[in-house]
């Protein structure tokens, strides 16, 4: 599928969201931009991979997709509609999340049947005949027996938890599925068993999945565009292929250093770029990646990075800009 010839289900335009945080009992309140100027578009059926590490505003995006959170600016729209016109009911018809930890998301004192069935309690789909059937569907679809539907989540383990939070995202048949971090609380041996479940549902239901990670490797697996988010803004977009094979922002560069670290996958990964994520509060002047990139100019320091299109997508940065003055300047 591409993005010519199928329209967005889902499709972001430049979303901002802002908080105004206080610092110390007596401090002035600063205005932290959590997302900055976001625009995305998501084609049915597409995997977008949002990559970044943490605290750079995906999981905010994630909350503005399910209308957790209203973006400060901009327009959020599925199908077409904007999210603010949709009550918070058809809304988590059309779109659902799966978390990242299947031990907290899942309510311990409730049996699998209970928590698998509830979307279809509050929607109120059906009777207790219907919900049985539609709970024994759905847990064959995603790989567990029926007679789990009587025990607790204290009984299973972690990838049989997160098959119980996917069959309960599934379950009203939705349209988009935020993926946030799914496989990154599960042991390595288990978490290609998910993706796998995940790339299978995908192609049986038609579903659109935005697939929030910090490790690439995960991402190459699932999806087909990928974008790298670094201080809330969309440093680089591409398809899947472009990106491994040709990234051109420094910082999609040292991510993709990050997946060969001896054992990907495993937490946060070590972008070997020396400085510390910078505080949001108070973001580097310029392009905001300068004091960490090893290719960063005076002029890196002193000028904001505009959108460049590229052959799959867009860069963020005075590299790949034909207008910038400063081209053939030496590397701070
Ligand atoms: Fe590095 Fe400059 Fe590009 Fe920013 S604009 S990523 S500092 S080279």
């Amino acid at each position: 599928m591409s993005a010519e010839t199928d329209p967005a289900v889902l499709e972001l335009r430049n979303v901002t969201k802002t908080y105004r945080v206080k610092q110390g009992l007596f401090g002035k309140a600063s205005l932290l931009t959590a997302v900055d100027d976001v625009s995305l578009s998501l084609p049915r059926g597409e995997v977008l991979g949002l990559v970044g590490e943490s605290g750079c505003g995906k999981s905010t995006l994630a909350k503005i997709l399910l209308g957790l959170e209203m973006p400060s600016s901009g327009q959020v729209l599925i199908d077409g509609t904007e999210i603010r016109a949709q009550d918070r009911l058809s809304l988590a018809r059309r779109i659902q999340p799966i978390f990242q930890d299947p031990y907290s998301s899942l309510n311990p004192r409730k049996t699998i049947f209970d928590i698998i069935s509830l979307p279809l309690r509050v929607h109120r789909v059906g009777g207790r005949a219907e919900w049985d059937r539609k709970v024994r569907e759905i847990l064959d679809i995603v790989g567990l027996p029926a007679r789990v539907m009587e025990t607790y989540p204290s009984q299973m383990s972690g990838g049989q938890r997160q098959r119980v939070a996917i069959a309960r995202a599934l379950i009203m048949k939705p349209e988009i599925v935020i993926c946030d971090e799914p496989t990154s609380a599960l042991d390595v041996s288990v978490q290609s068993q998910i993706l796998n479940l995940l790339g299978d549902l995908r192609r049986e239901f038609g579903l659109t999945y935005l697939f929030i990670s910090h490790d690439l490797a995960v991402v190459e697996h699932l999806a087909t565009r990928v974008a790298v988010m670094y201080l809330g803004r969309i440093v680089e977009e591409a398809d899947v292929a472009g990106l491994f094979d040709e990234a051109m922002h420094p910082y999609t560069r040292a991510l993709l250093k990050s997946v060969l670290t001896p054992e990907p996958g495993l937490g946060v990964p070590d972008t070997q770029l020396g400085v510390a994520y910078p505080n949001p509060i108070d973001p580097p002047s310029g392009c905001q990646f300068h004091p960490r990139c090893p290719m960063a100019t005076e002029y890196c320091q002193t000028t904001k990075p505009v959108p460049i299109p590229t052959r799959t997508g867009h860069v963020e940065c005075h590299l790949h800009d034909p207008n910038n003055p400063m081209k053939n300047e030496k590397v701070a």
